[in-house]
């Protein structure tokens, strides 16, 4: 049974940075304005994010690594966040199947926080011999989670992940675009034992200020805004965009393309494709451009038969909003061109 669960595990997990994703995700669901990551050795080694969000109810810890618990924890209200993309209670379970995780945790309401450590979906006693009981500490509001010996247990797994600063900068990817849609949340990632962090942004920033800070001046002085709104009476066909993408003027080695869908970091080829052939004929051969796409759409509407881990994303009327974005970006650097 353990091998079953650590290869659906692997599904779900398939490197620190999908590990730092979900983790992610589950912080800015807390409401968290702060977000610290502290990595060793491209987190396979040691990955910690730190919260300020909502924290965890004691009550809640038992259960807090079995899979699908989301629906019975007693903080859970939403039930329409059940059926929304990205919420399926697998990835603290999972984590735990191919990692050592512990979890402290403190809400507004205790006077202490409660640290637990967890091995395949289950509460594990820090130390053999010791009771395997939450145990009181000192801590802050919020939540820190820590993985250790990220797939300890799947050797070949870990084999193929043996470029730390490979995963290092995959890490920092997924941190710094995270940090370019949360403007408003402090971001910092470091590696462990570094004076200096490899991402530093300030709380209540704007997009255009985090995107300043993240890919440089050049960018951030040659971009475009443009909002799309399609609102329908069917509201699985209602829609919005924001976007945020260079002028013809600046032009990187490769083209970078953020996509969000529901703020959940996604990519699809379709719009990918669509924006580039945008550029093709503005922009010399060989230059490309930033873009930087916010989509918002029905939870309905998103192909659900993708596991939301396979970011590969399909929706409803794909082609349609697509092409109103491509339209809508063309539209914007033709005007300015003039
Ligand atoms: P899901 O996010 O799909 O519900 P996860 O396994 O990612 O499943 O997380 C399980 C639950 O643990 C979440 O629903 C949430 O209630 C709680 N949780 C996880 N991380 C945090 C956090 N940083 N702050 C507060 N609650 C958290
Ligand atoms: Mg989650």
């Amino acid at each position: 049974e353990s091998l079953i669960n650590r290869i659906a595990a692997g599904e779900i997990i398939h490197r620190p940075a999908s590990a730092l994703k979900e983790l992610l995700e589950n912080s800015l669901d807390a409401g968290a304005t702060s977000i610290r990551v502290t990595v060793k050795d491209g987190g396979l080694k040691y990955l910690q994010i730190q919260d300020n969000g909502c924290g965890i109810r004691k009550s809640d810890l038992p259960i807090l690594a079995e899979r699908f618990t989301t629906s019975k924890l007693s903080t859970f209200s939403d039930l329409s966040r059940l059926t929304t993309y990205g919420f399926r209670g697998e990835a603290l379970a999972s984590i735990s199947h191919v990692a050592h995780l512990s979890v402290t945790t403190k809400t507004r309401t205790t006077t202490c926080a409660y640290k637990a450590h967890y091995s395949d979906g289950k509460l594990v006693p820090a130390q053999p011999g010791q009771t395997e009981e939450p145990k009181p500490c000192a801590g802050n509001d919020g939540t820190s989670i820590t993985i250790e010996n990220l797939f300890f247990n799947t050797p070949t797994r870990l084999a193929a992940l043996r470029n730390t600063s490979e995963e290092y900068s995959r890490i920092l990817d997924v941190m710094n675009k995270y940090a370019i849609h949360n403007p408003s949340v402090a971001f910092t990632c470091k590696k462990a034992g570094s004076a200096s962090p490899d991402l530093s942004t300030p709380s209540g920033s704007s997009t255009k200020h985090a995107i300043k800070i993240i890919y440089g001046r050049t960018i951030e002085k040659d971009l475009l805004e443009t909002r799309v709104k399609e609102d329908s009476k069917k509201t699985e066909e209602s829609w919005s965009a924001d976007i945020h993408f260079t002028n013809a003027n600046y032009q990187a080695k490769k083209m970078m393309f953020l996509l969000f869908i529901n703020s959940r970091l996604v990519e699809s080829q379709r719009i990918k494709r669509a924006l580039e052939n945008v550029y093709t004929g503005i922009l010399p051969k060989g230059a490309s451009p930033f873009i930087y796409l916010s989509l918002k759409i029905d939870p309905r509407s998103v192909d659900v038969n993708v596991h939301p881990t396979k970011k590969e994303v399909h929706f409803l009327n794909e082609e349609e909003i697509t092409t109103r974005i491509c339209d809508v970006v063309q539209e914007k650097i033709a005007e300015k061109s003039h």
